[in-house]
Order: C-alpha cells, then sequence, then structure tokens
C-alpha cells in the first residue's frame, strides 16, 4: 500500500488509477470490526479495482462482514471505506445500496411471480424496468416472469435474486458465496451468468468465495483473508498461480 499520509481520505484527492491501470473502485484503509466480543475484521487494507474481484478465504474468515461494509450494512469500529474515492458514510445509504447491490449467499424471494421480485425494487424507488431483459442477462429465459417463484430450484432463485438486482441497474454487484448452495450443473450455470455479465456490460463485480478456482474463474483481482485478516492481494493471474492450498482445496472439495 502507499497511502502517501495517514487517512485514505487524505489519499482521495489523489484516486487514480493502479500501476495496472485499472481505476480503484473500493479502498479499506485500517478497518477493524468487532461484533459480540468478537474481533472480526483486524486492521484491514484492501484495494479493489473496477472489474471483478474476489474475497477469498476459509469459512469464518470475515468475508461476508468485509463484503457489507462496501455498501454500508456494517460500519466500521474504525478506519475507512472509500467507494470511488469517498468515504460510504458520505452517501446516502439507500442510493448506495442501489448502486453497489449486494446478492445474499441465500436466495431470499417474495411471495409471488418471478416478475413481482424482479418488480420489487424499481417499484419502491419509484424507476422503470424491463423485467424481461433483466431476466436475460441474469440467464433466465424471459419466460420466467410469470413463474410462481416459490416453484423454482435453488440456481433459478439464484439468477432471480441476480436479475432482482439488476432491476436497478447497479454499478456494483456483491456476490456473497454465489453457488455455494449450488450443485455443480447450477454452479457452471450461474458462473457463465456472471462471466457473460462481464463481458456484456460494465458493472463491477465482487465475489466472496472460499474457492480458489472459483476466484479464478469469475475474477482478475484477489483479496485473500484469512481469521479476519487480509494475508495476501493482486491481480489473480499472480496471485492464485501456485498449486493450491491442501487447506483451501479441502474446503472446496467439500462443496
Ligand atoms: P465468512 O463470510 O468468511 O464465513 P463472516 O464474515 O460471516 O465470515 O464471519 C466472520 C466471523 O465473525 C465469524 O466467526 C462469525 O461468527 C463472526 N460474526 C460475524 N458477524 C457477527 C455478528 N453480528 N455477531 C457475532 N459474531 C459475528
Ligand atoms: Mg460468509
Amino acid at each position: 500500500m502507499r497511502f502517501v499520509s495517514g487517512k485514505a481520505s487524505d489519499y482521495a484527492g489523489r484516486f487514480r488509477a493502479e500501476p495496472d491501470n485499472r481505476e480503484v473502485l473500493f479502498d479499506l484503509y485500517d478497518v477493524t470490526y468487532s461484533r459480540g466480543g468478537k474481533v472480526v475484521l483486524t486492521d484491514v487494507r484492501a484495494r479493489l479495482p473496477v472489474g471483478a474481484s474476489s474475497l477469498l478465504g476459509p469459512s469464518g474468515s470475515g468475508k461476508s462482514t468485509m463484503l457489507r461494509l462496501l455498501n454500508r450494512l456494517a460500519d466500521p469500529d474504525s478506519g475507512e471505506v472509500l467507494y470511488e474515492g469517498r468515504d460510504v458514510r458520505d452517501y446516502d445509504p439507500l442510493l448506495l445500496r442501489r448502486e453497489v447491490s449486494l446478492v445474499p449467499q441465500l436466495p431470499a424471494l417474495i411471495d409471488g411471480t418471478v416478475h413481482d421480485n424482479v418488480a420489487y425494487g424499481p417499484r419502491l424507488a419509484g424507476r422503470s424496468f424491463n423485467a424481461r431483459n433483466c431476466l436475460e442477462l441474469a440467464g433466465l429465459d424471459p419466460e420466467f416472469e410469470n413463474r410462481d417463484a416459490a416453484k423454482l430450484s435453488v440456481g433459478e432463485q439464484q439468477r432471480v435474486m441476480l436479475a432482482r438486482a439488476l432491476a436497478l441497474e447497479p454499478r456494483v454487484l456483491l456476490l456473497d458465496e454465489p453457488t455455494s448452495a449450488l450443485d455443480q450443473t447450477a454452479r457452471d450455470a450461474v458462473e457463465g451468468t456472471l462471466r457473460r455479465l462481464r463481458a456484456r456490460t460494465a458493472i463491477s463485480l465482487v465475489v466472496v468465495t472460499h474457492d480458489i478456482a472459483q476466484a479464478r474463474r469469475l475474477s482478475d483481482y484477489v483479496v485473500r483473508i484469512d481469521s479476519g485478516r487480509v494475508v495476501a492481494q493482486g491481480p489473480a493471474a499472480e496471485l492464485l498461480a501456485q498449486p493450491e492450498e491442501p487447506e483451501l482445496a479441502t474446503a472446496e472439495d467439500a462443496t
């Protein structure tokens, strides 16, 4: 990290491209977070570029917590989180969450049709949307629009969650273990959807995963977390070029 002065916000004025020429999307500076007397994140310094990044680490390492800091579903006890060079606390939380949208680990759909679910956010926000386009971008046949959401497979529900997030035209999608509840076929489908999304839109992705191979498939920048600390970060091609470490390979085998 090359912070010139003491705080990330001092650095924000010099917000600029990284050496690999990608702009910085998120900057976490000395972030500490505790809950229930337990330190969850310690002195986290991380920088996520525009594009697709992974937060990679074993279960319980603090990945979901770190993801939630990015759109203020959680706030650090100390330290700073910058989005596009500005402290996230300077944004209206609702507008921030519309722009930086979190797709949770397990689908949580409302009762009703797929259309009802995709329409939910835009209606609350008083915005127009095109459900069929969102479904198509999320890798679902637009004919799904009138299906009962409760009758879909988990993989399909996960893609409806994605369509629901897309309906608010986010600039960043935060994806918390998007395939952890899925079998391999559904996982491949969701990963394919995310790769197409990258190819067809300018939406940045931050993907939480415990699976090194998935981080390699889905992202080009990786932050590795262990026990609430950042242990490595950099371009995926450099960071994940080594043979997989046994303890993470085990976690991966378990899915
Ligand atoms: P991961 O997503 O990597 O599995 P989490 O960010 O969910 O990890 O959690 C990291 C650690 O923090 C875990 O040990 C978890 O039990 C603890 N933790 C997270 N949120 C809370 C909370 N609200 N209250 C108590 N403990 C929490
Ligand atoms: Mg988690």
